[in-house]
């Protein structure tokens, strides 16, 4: 199988190709087709087997491929898709992935984490992001100061969900999903199953594809 049996855009494609990509990796294989369909996903996957691409490449398709409804208020534009990491590292890799996969997209992207000054992320979310990378305090800090609009998020990622969970950001991620549309696609990614990432995937997500690599 190749990338172009994944129906995925040309742009796409492309970016994947240049990048030295020659063909899906099993995790991409299954995981793709799934968030294409438009249904939620719960994907268990170790790094180094591919996992970011497969949720990046179907969803940079997806939102290329939505029309983006523009929001006619005056405030903060809208964001489109929200991936939420349990560290700034992988904040910002995975936001250089969704950058570097998108480039001959017309999508924006960025990543937000703490330690390092608010105003610039301010100033960029004014100007209008589709795609926002972040860890939870940091996007709770923007929702707290009305500096985020998260009403229109189409698509919920939790990357690493289970070592979210490790690091107590439970809460935190209760009251992001309580304020997000509810109508929307969730993917869910962890390493290690357990009871926890068993009861977050209960009350997240809606039958779920469920992969295993
Ligand atoms: P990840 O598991 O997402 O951390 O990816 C691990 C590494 O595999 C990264 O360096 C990716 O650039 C690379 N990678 C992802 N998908 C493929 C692919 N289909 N073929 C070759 N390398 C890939």
């Amino acid at each position: 199988m190749s990338f172009s049996n994944l129906a995925l855009s040309p742009e796409i494609i492309r970016a994947v190709t240049e990048r030295g990509y020659t063909k899906p990796t099993p995790i991409q294989m299954q995981a793709i087709p799934a968030v294409l369909s438009g249904g939620d996903l719960l994907a268990g996957a170790q790094t180094g087997t591919g996992k970011t691409a497969s949720f990046t490449l179907p969803l940079l398709h997806q939102l290329s491929s939505n029309k983006n409804v523009k929001s006619n208020s005056t405030g903060w534009v809208p964001i489109r898709a929200l991936i939420l990491t349990p560290t700034r590292e992988l904040a910002a890799q995975v936001e250089e992935s969704v950058h570097d996969y998108g480039k001959y997209l017309k999508l924006k992207s960025m990543a937000m984490f703490g330690g390092v000054s608010i105003n610039p992320q301010k100033r960029l979310l004014k100007s209008g992001v589709d795609i926002v990378v972040s860890t939870p305090g940091r996007l709770l800090d923007h929702v707290e100061q009305g500096t985020v609009n998260l009403s229109r998020i189409e698509v919920l990622v939790l990357d690493e969900a289970d070592r979210m969970l490790d690091m107590g950001f439970i809460r935190d991620i209760r009251r992001i999903m309580s304020i997000l549309p509810k109508k929307r696609q969730n993917l869910l990614f962890f390493a290690t199953f357990s009871d926890k990432i068993k009861e977050l995937a209960a009350g997240l997500l809606n039958r779920p594809t469920m992969i295993e690599v």
